[in-house]
């Protein structure tokens, strides 16, 4: 008899939490904490959305997106999951580039950087440090019209080098562009810049473990293997959802999945004002990655020179769509030591990132995917070899991922990454007023995805969701 995966549940909840990536799972844990009946459904078969890993024979784990996130990740997680996962966000305290225009080490902070622009770059000190100043005032009310290529060409006019420096690793972080409006890139520079990055010791796999044992100790109800396949829309609010062919009735719905998805596939447009799906079809997906995983044979060493994360490129300039192409110039190297899982097999892995276009992969036919995806590991190994001469003999194993492998497993529309453009933002905000109980809490407007963006979006709208549910409660 096949597996019921909704096995004890119950017919009605106040709220179904749509997606268990950081932003579903913090909404769901704020929600069941403060006393609301939550339902989690998973459409894969396990939680974390991107902020995932996987295992392979040998003893190794591939973290996927466990790369860097500013210091805030701290404070957020203290306050919407617990004290020891909040204990466990540690610095990475080596950051390199090297390309033709720089190579250089950094502490990827404010302080070091202004040491190194004013050093190493010859930019004046007042200069930076209004730079730096207008970075950090900015905010979402903030004029939208300016785009980050015009930020930077207020500050540092015909320094190519210096945008590089400055933009290379946010583009790496949240895929935003110089075409981008500039909030999108001083918000989330500012936050780096704080203290520097950050990653999570005791990998993915040990991070969403303990939220998942958080979220049961709140009360929530999770199930994986469970898409959503439609939510119900009655008078005007919503009533139910669909997975697995059962109706589950609730007073409000936050939906983690892809923004466009939920509308008009869930809710469906004819739910929607016309407007409304008009500004929801605008709505631009960011662009996706590729990612190769290599792991080092067990006994094999890489030494922590190497650098925590290392963002190389062979391209002469800094351009979009260069980091974008397909044939490749930029990777960013993140490396992995044994003290990313201290309690774990003594393992060592190298993970190599790079933006991409959707539209690369898509149709290729199988052959020519899998050619294309050995070609992938294959070019990536040499140019490692470029900085760590003889890896390729220590590897124990190595594959990719692709636009097709994001899409398959968490079904973003285009395998998106990092959500949506800015224009998402408004569009995900604005979802309750369109539809009664019915909230988006998923990566959106370049500024809410990223590890951090996707928890604090997850918060904001658990706060909306829990008014709702209060008021309601003390009208009945
Ligand atoms: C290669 C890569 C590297 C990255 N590196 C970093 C990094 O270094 N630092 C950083 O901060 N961020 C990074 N990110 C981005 C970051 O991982 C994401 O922005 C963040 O994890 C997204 O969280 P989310 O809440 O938007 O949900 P998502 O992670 O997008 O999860 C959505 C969830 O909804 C589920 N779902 C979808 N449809 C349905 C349905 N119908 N029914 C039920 N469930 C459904 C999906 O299966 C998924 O679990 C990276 C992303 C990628 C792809």
């Amino acid at each position: 008899m096949p597996r019921d995966f909704l096995k004890g549940i119950e017919d009605q909840y106040d709220v179904v939490v749509i997606g268990s990536g950081l932003g579903g799972m913090t909404s769901a844990n704020i929600l069941g904490r403060a006393g609301h009946r939550v339902l989690l459904l998973e459409q894969h078969y396990k939680l974390g959305g991107l902020a995932t890993w996987f295992l392979r024979p040998g003893g190794h784990v591939f973290d996927i997106s466990l790369h860097g996130f500013p210091h805030g990740m701290i404070k957020s997680c203290r306050r919407s999951w617990n004290r020891d996962i909040a204990d466990g966000i540690v610095q990475l305290k080596n950051i390199r580039f090297d390309n033709p225009q720089f190579s250089l080490t950094t502490t990827f902070n404010r302080e070091d950087f202004t040491r190194l622009l004013t050093s190493d770059f010859g930019i004046e000190l007042g200069t930076v440090n209004e730079f730096f100043d207008t970075a950090r005032g900015m905010n979402f009310y903030d004029d939208q019209a300016t785009t980050t290529r015009q930020l930077f060409d207020r500050f540092f006019p015909g320094r190519d080098d210096v945008v590089r420096l400055l933009m290379e690793p946010i583009t790496y972080a949240n895929g935003s562009t110089l075409e981008d409006p500039a909030i999108t890139y001083g918000i989330v520079f500012s936050n780096f810049m704080n203290k520097g990055v950050f990653i999570y010791e005791g990998g993915t796999d040990d991070l969403v473990a303990r939220m998942k044992k958080e979220l049961q100790s709140n009360g929530v109800d999770i199930r994986i293997n469970c898409g959503v396949d439609r939510i119900h829309v009655e008078d005007g609010k919503v009533a139910a959802v669909e997975t697995r062919g059962r109706r589950i009735g609730c007073r409000a719905v936050v939906s983690n999945a892809n923004l466009r998805t939920t509308l008009l596939k869930m809710i469906g447009p004819e739910k929607l004002d016309r407007d409304y799906v008009d500004q929801a079809q605008a709505v631009r997906l960011n662009n996706s990655s590729t990612q190769v995983y290599m792991a080092l044979k067990p006994g094999e060493e890489i030494d922590e020179s190497s650098g925590d994360l290392f963002f190389t490129s062979t391209a002469e300039e800094f351009r979009t769509d260069l980091l974008l192409s397909r044939d490749i110039t930029s990777r960013t190297f993140s490396f992995y030591y044994p003290r990313t899982r201290p309690t774990k097999k003594e393992r060592y892995a190298i993970v190599s990132s790079t933006n991409a276009n959707w539209s690369d992969w898509a149709d290729l036919s199988e052959q020519d995917y899998e050619a294309s995806k050995q070609d992938l590991v294959e070019t990536t190994i040499d140019a490692l070899e470029k900085y760590i001469p003889g890896v390729r003999d220590k590897i124990d194993r190595a594959e990719a991922a692709t636009p097709r492998t994001f899409n398959h497993y968490t079904q973003h529309e285009m395998g998106a990454s990092f959500g949506t453009k800015f224009e998402g933002l408004a569009v995900s905000r604005a979802l309750p007023q369109q539809v009664g109980g019915m909230y988006h809490a998923g990566s959106v407007g370049i500024i809410m995805s990223g590890w951090l963006g996707a928890i604090n979006y997850g918060v904001i709208v658990s706060n909306e969701v829990d008014q709702q549910l209060t008021s309601e409660s003390q009208h009945v």
